[in-house]
């Protein structure tokens, strides 16, 4: 069994050297076959430099090479495709994720789990701008994926080849890999972590993500429940308005006929036509997404970045290419 670790690294200069010693001690304790892959999302400052020396230094080490910043995710997604071992684990490059922890995302693997996940139980961040929010936004991601978690933004997680090799990444859709996956079926369990503050460099992200993750679950939702069949969604919503609004339209319509109500001065007309209007729309926005349903399961997925070089990588990526 081979284990590739996965670092998205973004202006970490001060934390690389750190977090290779300490993960490459504890890579060689497990005794098993190893690769480290830095994928360097753009930094501006020495990251890039220090991380062609480590693979100069050590054939272990894998470095992607971004042609700009193309956030986290997309960092991510690059270490899966270039990852050729049987078991991809990812983590942070600042150090705030503890190495020592890798060995029982393994046992858990080797127990038969398919994803096994990190939670950050002690997190050493800002409660009011970032623990609060992420406690928050973890109630809701439960609640509608039904992937129980207490923590999907922990990067630390281990992955079966085969449930990364056939997952696609877009946006901030990294934490909602457990529950992309949950739609192919797989297994999963979460363990506790150790998490430390960060020493160097400052965070990448302030409230604003809250934002963006729970937009992001919005697709995840619909791409989890009705991808395949959007005309149910759409459908339906579009039935109960254009229903509703017809029947309002025929009440009046017999009113006017049979009791001589008149039509005009009655606002009522005009929520009619409204409901029946949306409902037609919906329906055809259904239909719409169902063509598109089609094309995308059907076309070839194009990459969400574009690597400038690689350090000692081989071409694993074309595997998911096709
Ligand atoms: N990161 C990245 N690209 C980005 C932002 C962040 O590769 O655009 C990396 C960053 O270097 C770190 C990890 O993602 O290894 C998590 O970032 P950060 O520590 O800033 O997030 P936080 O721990 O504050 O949630
Ligand atoms: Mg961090």
């Amino acid at each position: 069994m081979k284990i590739s670790v996965v670092v998205p690294t973004y202006n970490e200069e001060e934390n690389i050297r750190l977090l290779y010693d300490e993960l490459s001690e504890v890579m060689r304790a497990t005794g098993y076959e190893y690769e480290v892959l830095f994928v360097d999302d753009g930094s501006s400052d020495r990251t890039l430099s220090i991380l062609i020396t480590l693979h100069n230094e050590d054939s272990h080490i894998g470095v992607i090479r971004f042609r700009r910043n193309f956030g986290q995710t997309a960092a991510m997604s690059a270490g899966f495709d270039y990852a050729s071992g049987d078991v991809i684990i990812t983590m942070d490059a600042d150090l705030q994720n503890d190495p020592h922890d890798i060995p029982r995302f393994i046992e858990k693997i080797d127990e038969g789990y398919d994803v096994v996940t990190g939670w950050r139980h002690n997190r050493q961040d800002a409660f009011i701008n970032r623990k609060l929010p992420s406690m928050i936004a973890n109630k809701i991601i439960s609640w509608t994926t039904g992937v129980a978690l207490h923590d999907y933004g922990c990067t630390l997680k281990a992955f079966r080849r085969e449930v990364i090799k056939n997952i696609r990444l877009y946006g901030e859709m990294h934490r909602f890999i457990p529950a992309i996956a949950s739609g192919m079926g797989i297994s999963f369990t979460e363990i506790k972590v150790n998490h430390r503050p960060r020493r160097f460099g400052t965070s990448k992200y302030g409230i604003s993500r809250t934002i963006r993750v729970i937009l992001d679950l919005i697709t995840v939702k619909f791409l989890l429940s009705y991808a395949t069949r959007p005309i149910q969604i759409f459908g339906l919503l579009g039935f109960i308005s254009g229903s509703v609004g017809f029947i309002i339209a025929l009440i009046m319509t017999l009113q006017r006929q049979f009791f001589d109500i008149p039509l005009s001065d009655r606002p009522l007309l005009l929520l009619a036509i409204l409901l029946i209007f949306i409902g037609i729309q919906f329906v055809s926005i259904g239909l719409i997404a169902e063509l598109q349903a089609r094309t995308y399961h059907e076309t070839q997925e194009k990459p969400v970045y574009f690597v400038r070089e690689t350090y000692g990588v081989g071409s694993n990526r074309a595997e998911r290419q096709g």
